[in-house]
């Protein structure tokens, strides 16, 4: 083996979730997945052609880099929007491409009417609303303005979506500002229709809206964070279990994380392990040195804390997080060898360490942790 971690893509996995996705939405209802962050850490690569193949055609990324990467590796055509940042010297490329994007500003908006009646080729743009979560959507003002170029480009310019995004409707704290933003888009999107800017898809909701708020639905959804496995928040995942008859949990999760013991220890009691003194044996132990450290994403603040999986047992972090090595207790573990596999994230044998936990752990949030993991491990598909 020759890095010194991997991680596993599990295909059948993410099948699974897709069928619940879809299910849940309904056939009228278009499925966007949402692969920004190097796919939530799953990597573009992998993720996308596994997605394709489970029967996605419609991919949102943050920017033109990953539009890019997303169709170098898609082996079919798909639609691909991005939410974020694309340049105005990229808006040419992204026309050529058809490749979808937002605009919440007028200079993108002028900007890509104008290079699409140069290129003599429609600029597919959603309109992105400012609907409450303060971070870009076109204002009112903006808005008229915006409406004026749309109608006097319509030749060179489509508008394929209206859109906005909700400022956290994984909490039951935001539901208030949840609903007002509804309402509002619902509103802008009337008067919209009124001055003849009707869009072909209208698109609000994330993962948490999709399950706790189904009118949002609308259109299409940008699910991203359930694709891989995981709930939004604990809050979501309650508000959906509750109104289920069966309580298992229908998301499975892709990803595994693992290593092999690099090396065997044996220490007598009294000794301090490691850098510093943060940990001194209490009794003689066998500790396994894992080729992992914060600089391959396993934090620092696991030191002490954290936990692995070697033969389907949980052996605890001892010591500091190295920046390429840390140290766990195998001391009761029988017959532990080199290059026995080591979990960090994931399952083996009956037991499993849940990113939930870990990022408890590290008081990190799944979609912290996993677009943390840097992109230099490499990625195998399972099934
Ligand atoms: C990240 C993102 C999503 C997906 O959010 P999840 O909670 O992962 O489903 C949807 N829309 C926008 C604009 C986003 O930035």
């Amino acid at each position: 083996m020759l890095h010194s971690s991997y991680i596993e893509i599990s295909k059948s996995a993410l099948e699974n979730n897709i069928n619940f996705l879809k299910k849940e939405i309904g056939p009228d209802v278009q499925l966007s997945s949402v692969i920004k962050g190097n796919a939530y850490g799953h990597g573009i690569e992998q993720f996308a052609p596994l997605a394709q193949a489970s029967g996605i055609d419609h991919f949102s990324v943050f920017s033109a880099d990953e539009a890019k990467r997303l169709l170098d590796s898609l082996p079919h055509p798909a639609s691909v929007m991005i939410m974020g940042y694309i340049d105005n010297d990229e808006l040419e490329w992204a026309i050529q491409q058809d490749v979808e994007f937002f605009v919440f500003d007028l200079d993108r908006l002028l900007e890509a009417a104008k290079t699409a009646q140069k290129l003599g080729k429609k600029a597919k743009v959603h309109l992105e609303l400012e609907t409450g979560m303060n971070r870009t959507g076109f204002e009112k003002g903006a808005l008229e303005q915006a409406e004026v170029t749309l109608l006097q480009y319509q030749e060179h310019v489509l508008l394929q979506g209206v859109c906005t995004h909700y400022a956290g409707a994984e909490s039951l704290q935001n539901h208030e500002r949840v609903i007002s933003q509804h309402q509002k888009f619902n509103k802008v999107l009337e008067q919209l229709r009124e001055n003849g800017l009707d869009p072909v898809q209208r698109h609000t909701a994330c993962s948490a809206a999709m399950i706790s708020y189904p009118e949002t639905r609308m259109d299409m959804v940008r699910i991203g964070i359930m694709q891989y496995g995981f709930w939004p928040s604990p809050e979501t995942y309650s508000q959906y279990i509750g109104n289920q008859q069966d309580k298992t949990d229908p998301l499975r999760r892709l990803i595994n994380w693992k290593s092999r013991i690099m090396s065997l220890k044996a220490v007598t009691q009294g000794d301090f392990i490691g850098y510093g003194t943060s940990f001194q044996a209490p009794r003689d132990m066998l500790l396994a040195v894992v080729p992992v450290g914060y600089a391959w994403g396993y934090s620092r603040s696991l030191s002490n804390q954290g936990q692995v999986l070697i033969k389907g047992q949980r052996a605890a972090v001892v010591g500091i997080v190295n920046m390429n090595v840390m140290m766990v207790d195998v001391t009761s573990i029988p017959d532990v060898q080199k290059n026995d596999e080591v979990v960090l994230l994931g399952k083996q044998g009956n037991q499993s360490i849940s990113v939930a936990s870990f990022g408890e752990l590290s008081t990190q949030l799944n979609y912290e942790l996993l677009t943390r993991l840097p992109t230099n491990i490499p990625r195998y598909v399972v099934d």
